[in-house]
């Protein structure tokens, strides 16, 4: 049986379908420009890509254009009934889901009531979850949250030093974003360490978005992002951590409101601001090697960045069996590793420079033998998570 995964953005569908008893993932694709009459469909599949250009109007659209494509042009499932579940991605859980959701009208209405801490997600993930019920009246259908792993993070490490009353009033605290991957790579961690008790870990997942979390026996104590995605360490686009006042400052010099402003800080800033060139780390690296100062300047302050994060959970967990590295930057760049890994001796942090530069989708082990902390690379799997909250809510097991 397989389960499809929807993850609606404003103008966007991205989609999975996968199959839980072979493990894998079938078909995925992306639909974007949608509402505009060029939206531009990619769908994957066997090895395949397709690609076009057609008039996606809404989502329903979308998740209509999806399901047609996979029943009858590339035949991965003979009729709806084969699709057991459909996991949606949602972005914000607020306080109300420490963990994923089977999708009934009292769940969707919680949903709706978080919209305020996630403005620009939720309207999608809501029209998302609308229009696949719509489609697919008799298949269960399950909300899987970014934030739900960060839950158990206690009051002291979640709360923000502000007017206690008023933070509580409009629900303002640390909730962390990237929560599947948090998990995946945290259980996988636990497994391959053999599962003791009292476990530490640091993950590190570093892509075009990026966050940090300290786990101890399997629970977040921490993590690096906040009320939303901004927080934390530098990014593709965004600052990561600011002085707020910064943005008053870019208010009253530029003349430009505080949405604008908010929107160069998530858009416009982070490695991308920095280097002037691009968020795309491959080109980044690619610039500093031909000598541009500023793509060197932006790889020194995001390992700095991640360091810093490192140091401080290590400190919050009073020590670290491993640090884990994960997501596109954190699978992918050897240099980026080491970077961050350099001068960490007082830590106890030790990488194998061959270690670290052998390419492998697999989990290892890239740190010396001396290392007291294990430094681990683990790919993420994200559409695991989804797929397998979906099968144990939807079969109860
Ligand atoms: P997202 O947050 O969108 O899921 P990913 O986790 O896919 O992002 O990470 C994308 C980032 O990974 C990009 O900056 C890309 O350049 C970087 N990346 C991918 N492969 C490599 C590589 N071999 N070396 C360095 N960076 C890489």
């Amino acid at each position: 049986m397989s389960i499809l995964s929807i993850n609606c953005g404003s103008s966007s569908l991205k989609y999975q379908l996968y199959d839980w008893d072979a493990q894998k993932v079938l078909s995925s694709g992306l639909i974007d420009r949608i509402g505009f009459p060029d939206s531009n469909i990619v769908h994957k599949y066997s090895g395949q890509k397709t690609e076009r250009k057609d008039r996606c109007a809404d989502h329903r659209t979308a998740i209509h254009l999806v399901l047609d494509f996979l029943l009858q042009e590339a035949k991965l499932i003979h009729s709806l009934k084969d699709i057991e579940g459909v996991g949606h991605r949602i972005v914000h859980g607020g306080v109300n889901f420490s963990a994923s959701a089977r999708i009934d009208d009292a769940v969707l209405q919680e949903i709706k009531d978080n919209e305020d801490l996630a403005p620009l997600h939720t309207p999608p993930n809501v029209v998302g979850i609308e229009s696949a019920r719509a489609l697919m009246p008799d298949t269960p259908q399950v909300a899987i949250f970014d934030t739900a792993f960060h839950q158990t993070m206690p009051e002291y490490a979640h709360a923000y030093a502000l007017d206690y009353e008023l933070a509580k009033k409009y629900k303002i605290r640390r909730y962390g974003f990237h929560g599947s991957s948090h998990r995946y790579v945290s259980e996988r961690a636990g497994e391959l360490l053999g599962n003791k008790a009292g476990l530490k870990l640091i993950i590190v997942h570093v892509g075009n978005g990026s966050s940090l979390s300290a786990v101890q026996d399997g629970k977040c104590l921490d993590t690096s992002m906040g009320l939303t995605p901004l927080a934390g360490v530098i990014m593709g686009t965004r600052t990561g951590d600011i002085d707020p006042a910064v943005v008053q400052f870019l208010v009253r010099k530029t003349g430009g409101s505080v949405d604008e402003i908010m929107a160069r800080l998530n858009k416009e800033s982070g490695m991308l601001g920095i280097s002037g060139v691009s968020s795309d780390q491959r080109e980044i690296l690619s610039g500093a090697a031909q000598g541009d100062a500023r793509c060197q300047l932006a790889l020194q302050m995001q390992a700095y960045s991640v360091k810093k994060y490192i140091g401080a959970y290590v400190a919050a967990l009073n020590g670290a069996d491993a640090v884990i590295f994960t997501a596109g930057i954190g699978e992918n760049s050897p240099d980026f590793r080491a970077a961050v890994c350099a001068e960490m001796d007082y830590l106890g942090l030790a990488i194998d420079a061959e270690k670290n530069q052998a390419r492998s989708g697999e989990p290892r082990v890239i740190s010396a033998p001396q290392s007291r902390v294990k430094i681990m690379v683990i790919p993420t799997n994200e559409e695991f998570i989804i797929a397998r909250d979906v099968i144990e809510l939807v079969r109860g097991v």
